[in-house]
């Protein structure tokens, strides 16, 4: 879609159409891996979200736990296949409820919650696939570890609590350049040997793209201007 052209009408167009961006992002960085379209459902409730499943849609991304539980046991049951990622920061109180629903974490963000996700696994939970959030614009008001601790909590979350750490997700400042941050967080992903990179929303996930971003969480240009 170019500027000036209209917006698609239903979710199955606007699908179609975020997956071609992505195509054309991931051809022009001369990308042959697969990007994953998290689609963020956030605010939008089943009647808007069942289109998108129809039209094929299978990965989802939900920030609070509470609103997660309320929508996707019922549309989960009537759809085999789907997948479902917590991209809003978890409180250790919520970490049961959140094992139960979500199968990917982008959110690990603390030494406490890394404990409790630890406990768990020892008491025979299996765990969700794990994202590091990395607050790359070291804004107070946000979560995720700092770039420069960055290295030692990832260190600490494998050895001292054996978590399996598969990729980092990082949300840059609106105001600023983004391209700085996923640049950033793929810096710190490679020296860590980490594969994975949740990073570009809905108004940079082509930059994102450039830059590595195997995850795009991809919300307002597939399901409208949240209220
Ligand atoms: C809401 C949200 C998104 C999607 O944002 P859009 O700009 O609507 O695409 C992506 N990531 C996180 C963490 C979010 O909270």
């Amino acid at each position: 879609m170019k500027a000036g052209e209209p917006k698609p009408e239903t979710a199955a167009a606007r699908l179609e159409a975020i997956r071609a961006r992505m195509s054309a992002a991931a051809k022009e960085a001369g990308r042959k891996d697969e990007i994953t379209l998290v689609a963020v459902s956030k605010t939008f409730d089943a009647g808007a979200i069942q289109p998108l499943i129809d039209a094929g849609q299978r990965v989802f991304g939900e920030n609070r736990v509470q609103e997660a539980e309320a929508k996707w046991p019922a549309l989960r049951a009537a759809t085999p296949g789907i997948e479902l990622h917590l991209i809003g920061p978890l409180q250790t109180n919520k970490l049961k409820q959140a094992l139960a629903l979500f199968d990917v974490f982008h959110t690990l963000d603390r030494e406490r919650l890394a404990e409790a996700l630890a406990a768990e696994k020892a008491r025979g939970a299996s765990l969700p696939r794990l994202f590091i959030q990395v607050n790359t614009g070291e804004e107070a008001q946000k979560a995720g570890v700092f770039p420069r601790e960055a290295d030692a909590f990832i260190a600490r979350a494998r050895e001292v609590h054996g978590l399996s750490i598969e990729g980092l997700m990082c949300i840059p400042p609106v105001d600023e350049e983004p391209a700085l941050h996923f640049a950033l967080l793929e810096k710190i992903a490679r020296r860590n040997g980490i594969a994975k990179l949740s990073m570009g929303m809905s108004a940079d996930f082509e930059t994102a793209i450039g830059f590595g971003a195997t995850h795009v969480r991809v919300g307002s240009a597939l399901f409208g201007t949240r209220a």
